[in-house]
């Protein structure tokens, strides 16, 4: 998205239309709303739309320009998501959410979410964008990233290298993906430590042999844990700040945000 570009491109209701189970913690929700169809500005995988969560059945109050709300809205919980998968036909989106402990109000809201419900949204909004000049991509993050990461693993072009690392509790957190030729996706473990607190995707990367030529890695995660992802592709493994990004995706309680 230019940065001159207006958030959010759209806003709207959507409706919940099913809801999958992915894991026991990773819940998958599909959404319609007449904005998903063919012309719905999707430009990069992974895109990021922000949903707004109020207790089922309270009125949903949207924003009227820019990002400006009516006067006496309510107290609106906006959050981000990624857009893991869009279908322009029937208008389709799915949105992967993680059911983590302590709950928020997004979590609180999709665990209980039926078909039928209804969830503001806006965007949406590039997160991941390809560099021209890259020939092979490292990814990495927890599981708020896994649905990006997904995402962009169907997209990379064809026989380039990949290389996946990504942070989960333990085995049942893991979400089979369909890998190509040359696409490597490894999970890191944290088994039984808290989220955002340990530093095993960060050793993780630091232990990956990066290709030769110019490349590009994207990441995500707890924001403490975004800073040390960068630390390691920039400081270590030596890659340029402009081909090297990874963002925090949440605030783990008490923490300060370092998200870039
Ligand atoms: C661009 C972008 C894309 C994102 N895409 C996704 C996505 O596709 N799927 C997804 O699940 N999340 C995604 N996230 C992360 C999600 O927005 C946050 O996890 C958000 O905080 C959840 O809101 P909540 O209301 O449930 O919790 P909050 O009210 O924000 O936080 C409540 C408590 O939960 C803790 N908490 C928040 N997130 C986590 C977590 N992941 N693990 C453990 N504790 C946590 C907080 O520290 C706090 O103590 C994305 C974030 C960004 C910025």
């Amino acid at each position: 998205m230019s940065s001159l570009e207006r958030f959010p491109l759209r806003s709207g209701v959507s409706t919940v239309v099913r809801r999958e189970q992915l894991t026991p913690r990773m819940l998958r929700l599909t959404l319609t709303a007449p904005d998903f169809g063919p012309d719905w500005p999707i430009r990069q995988p992974g895109e990021i739309i922000t949903l707004l969560f109020i207790p089922q059945g309270e009125p949903i109050v949207l924003p009227v320009v820019g990002w400006r709300f009516p006067g006496g809205a309510p107290t609106q919980e906006w959050r981000n998501y990624t857009v893991r998968a869009h279908r322009p036909v029937p208008a389709e989106i799915d949105v992967d959410v993680l059911l983590h402990e302590p709950r928020g109000p997004a979590c609180t809201w999709a665990a209980a979410a039926q078909v039928g419900d209804e969830v503001g949204y806006a965007g949406p909004r590039i997160d991941f964008a390809p560099e021209p000049d890259a020939g092979w991509t490292v990814l990495c993050g927890d599981e708020t990233a896994l649905p990006a990461i997904a995402a962009i693993l169907e997209t990379t072009p064809d026989g380039q290298p990949v290389q996946a690392l990504v942070e989960v509790d333990g085995p049942t957190d893991e979400v089979p993906l369909a890998l190509r030729d040359g696409q490597r996706l490894d999970w890191v473990h944290r088994s039984g430590e808290p989220a955002g607190a340990t530093d095993v995707l960060a050793a993780a990367l630091r232990r990956i042999e990066l290709p030769e030529g110019v490349g590009q890695a994207w990441g995500a995660a707890e924001s403490k844990i975004a800073r040390d992802l960068r630390e390691v592709l920039r400081d270590e493994l030596g890659m340029p700040k402009s081909h090297a990004r990874a963002r925090g995706y949440w605030l783990r309680s008490g923490e300060w945000d370092l998200s870039e």
